[in-house]
């Protein structure tokens, strides 16, 4: 080989290295006062925070990401900023899987908690990077289902008074939803009776239930079998997410499709739910399950036990939304997108252009974004107003 054409060689070689090395990364936590504070079965929610990332390369390509945070977002940033940033900077972010291992090698332990939440907020912006760089939006490099528009379902009627839950129910069917999902806490006979309440209000509609672990396994086979009774489709979170044996017991009693997921880590948390067959949908959330990398290992192995795929969203920014929407449009099993139907100015206002509103509800799916990557653009000003100082 001649010296010329060794430095043909290299020559690409280096300006690859140069689009994907990673030169930054820029942690920024945020906090929001929600417009309508809400009601689950746990209590009260009045405002969220989230982690937001920034990965920049050594060619200007930058990705964001988002960490689910809900309280605590400073500590989350901390996390990124001493345990993970000094073990990616140099590294080429186009390797995912390899840099996701680097990730999780900062845990002593199991692979759980604040961070693998944090490692999701990294390795979304990591796709996003990638996407920016092949010019296709993630849902094409995750391999596609040709989805553009993705079914979804209205989140969530409040655990509060029967006036407000009408008001709420009637609000979202004239938005256009076909599915409605319902919180529903304890007493039990109160749970029934509010359950039976919106079926009167919404006799047509496919209907779930999330009770955010409020009963033990006896009520909730009760009140499983009550929904059944009304029609519902599914019963999500009935019991404390780590009862995989009392889940096994609701899956075997109750002739209703049982949901849960948003509590898992990782795949490996994941999996043991999908061989006991005691879950019919999975709800792994992105900026809690370990990113995009680590969802669609999920989201696959769902598709090979033939149980259905619903991504968790909740109170989560414009970020978790769009990372979602692409996961959703790719999977093979996929089956409905939570839309929450209340404002959220992390969702609506901080990146552009909007996505995952329930005013964009299209005959009742949502548009996925079409641009590379992620497919939105942060509003500095936006960033900069909900910082946490
Ligand atoms: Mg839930």
């Amino acid at each position: 080989m001649s010296a010329s054409s060794l430095v043909t060689l290299a020559e690409p070689s280096s300006q690859l290295d140069a689009v994907g090395r990673i030169r930054r990364i820029t942690t920024h936590p945020l906090r929001v006062v929600l417009p309508k504070a809400q009601r689950t079965s746990q209590g009260d929610y009045p405002s969220i925070e989230i982690l937001l990332v920034e990965v920049e390369t050594e060619a200007g390509i930058v990705g964001i990401g988002e960490g689910l945070a809900r309280r605590g977002a400073r500590g989350y940033a901390t996390l990124v900023d001493e345990a993970l940033s000094p073990r990616l900077i140099g590294q080429d972010a186009r390797d995912r899987r390899r840099l996701w291992r680097l990730m999780r090698n900062a845990l002593t332990g199991r692979p759980g908690g604040q961070l693998v939440e944090a490692i999701a907020a990294i390795d979304i912006a990591l796709w996003d990077i990638a996407g920016k760089i092949a010019g296709e939006p993630i849902y094409r490099l995750l391999g596609g289902m040709g989805r553009t528009h993705v079914n979804a379902y209205a989140s969530s009627i409040n655990w509060l008074d029967d006036a407000t839950v009408e008001a709420e129910v009637a609000h979202a069917l004239a938005l256009g939803f076909r599915e409605i999902k319902v919180k529903l806490g304890r007493p039990v006979k109160d749970a029934i009776a509010r359950a039976a309440l919106v079926r009167r209000l919404a006799p047509e509609t496919l209907l779930g239930v999330d009770a955010n672990w409020a009963y033990d396994v006896d009520e909730a086979i009760t009140v499983g079998r009550a929904l059944a009774d009304l029609g519902y489709d599914f019963f999500e979170e009935p019991i404390v997410p780590h009862d995989r044996a009392g889940y096994r017991r609701l899956s075997q009693h109750l002739p209703i499709r049982i949901a849960a997921g948003e509590s898992d880590y990782v795949a490996a948390e994941a999996l043991i739910s999908l061989e006991d067959r005691s879950l019919g949908m999975i709800q792994p959330d992105v900026t809690r399950s370990g990113g995009i990398t680590e969802t669609w290992r999920i989201a696959e192995l769902a598709a090979a036990h033939h149980v259905a795929y619903a991504p968790h969203v909740g109170w989560s920014g414009a970020i978790c939304v769009a990372a979602s929407l692409h996961l959703a449009a790719a999977a093979e099993c996929f089956r409905s997108f939570e839309c929450m139907v209340y404002d959220n100015p992390l969702r609506d206002s901080l990146c552009s252009p909007v996505i995952g509103s329930a005013s964009q509800l299209d005959e009742g799916r949502l548009l996925v974004p079409q641009a590379p990557g992620l497919g939105v653009t942060l509003d500095r000003a936006v960033l900069d107003a909900h910082r946490i100082s």
